[in-house]
């Protein structure tokens, strides 16, 4: 027999005895077996004995994968079978090599997966070693906003306008929601509400890179409509992250949604505006938002005035 042939028997030989069925191979010629190379009934044998008439080819009962022949190389994988599960356990690392199948036929085999020791399991009179602890950063922050779809102003955005500006800075801006420009640019107050926002920090002789500005939701509210209930509630836990982290000496809330969601009250800015609140670690204040300042000409006044008591209360140490 040739060589080859005979080693590619050998090794399905092999194959076999490892499922079990090796006796099936180990009758006697003539006895109507099927070839383990081709699944073809033998034909000569099948003449020798006499029985029915040769038959070329049948459907295989195995899958017609060759096993390999190099001695050197991994086992052969044994060939599907309908009746057979193989239920491969997750590995416990995912880049550590799974253990090849070996199941017997109609049988479910669970494959362990590399088994790690356990982690060491603390006493009771131990304490846990310390969190890593510390305030979080605006960057962690934009991470965990990732690709927002929290709420229903994502269907219609453009752009995540997170916010932008000094992270360490003593003032932060909040106004309400991006529009058509901060949508398209991914940064707030770019517009014209933003031109006159930053004439008014000019005005107290800061810098808009000095300061920090975001809005109460980072996406853009369709037409610009005011954002609703329920995306305030699902984005401001953003908005009171990024304050918590940067802890500024004042917030200026710009209009009502802003002085609602910050500082929770819902009396009109024109009562309350310009008076400072505590809002955690920091003082909060309260004026008209920009936009409502350019519909609305004479209330440039209101603006002015409270940017000159930001500009007194950050000249105090
Ligand atoms: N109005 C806002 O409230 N925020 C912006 O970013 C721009 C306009």
């Amino acid at each position: 027999m040739d060589e080859r042939l005979r080693q590619e028997l050998a090794n399905w030989l092999e194959f076999y005895r490892e499922l079990g069925i090796e006796e099936f191979y180990r009758r006697a010629p003539g006895s109507g077996g099927l070839s383990p190379v081709t699944g073809h009934r033998r034909i000569a044998d099948s003449a020798a004995s006499g029985g029915t008439p040769p038959v070329v080819a049948t459907k295989p009962a195995l899958t017609e994968t060759k096993p390999v022949v190099s001695p050197t190389a991994p086992l052969p994988s044994p060939p599907a079978r309908a009746s057979q599960t193989v239920v491969v356990a997750p590995p416990v690392s995912p880049t550590a090599p799974l253990p090849l199948p070996r199941a017997g036929a109609s049988q479910t085999a669970v494959v362990a997966a590399p088994i790690r020791p356990p982690a060491p399991s603390l006493s009771l009179f131990e304490t846990p070693p310390p969190k890593p602890s510390g305030p979080e950063t605006l960057e962690q922050i934009r991470a965990d906003l990732g690709d927002c779809h929290r709420c229903k102003l994502a269907g219609g955005r453009h752009t995540i306008v997170f916010g932008e500006g000094n992270p360490h800075a003593e003032l932060v801006f909040v106004g309400e929601g991006p529009g058509a420009d901060e949508d398209e640019q991914g940064r707030p107050f770019v517009g014209r509400a933003g031109q006159l926002l930053n004439r008014m920090i000019q005005m107290i002789e800061m810098k808009r890179e000095e300061v920090y500005i975001c809005n109460v939701v980072k996406c853009r509210p369709p037409g610009n409509r005011t954002p609703e209930k329920d995306e305030i509630e699902t984005c401001s836990p953003f908005l009171f992250r990024q304050l918590e982290a940067m802890k500024p000496r004042l917030i200026c809330c710009l209009g009502a949604p802003a002085v609602r969601t910050v500082l929770g009250i819902k009396e009109g800015i024109t009562k309350i505006h310009g008076q400072f609140y505590d809002f955690a670690t920091s003082k909060a204040l309260a004026t008209v938002h920009p936009a409502y300042v350019l519909r609305n000409a004479r209330e440039e006044k209101i603006l002015r005035e409270d940017f000159e008591k930001i500009r007194e209360f950050l000249k105090g140490k």
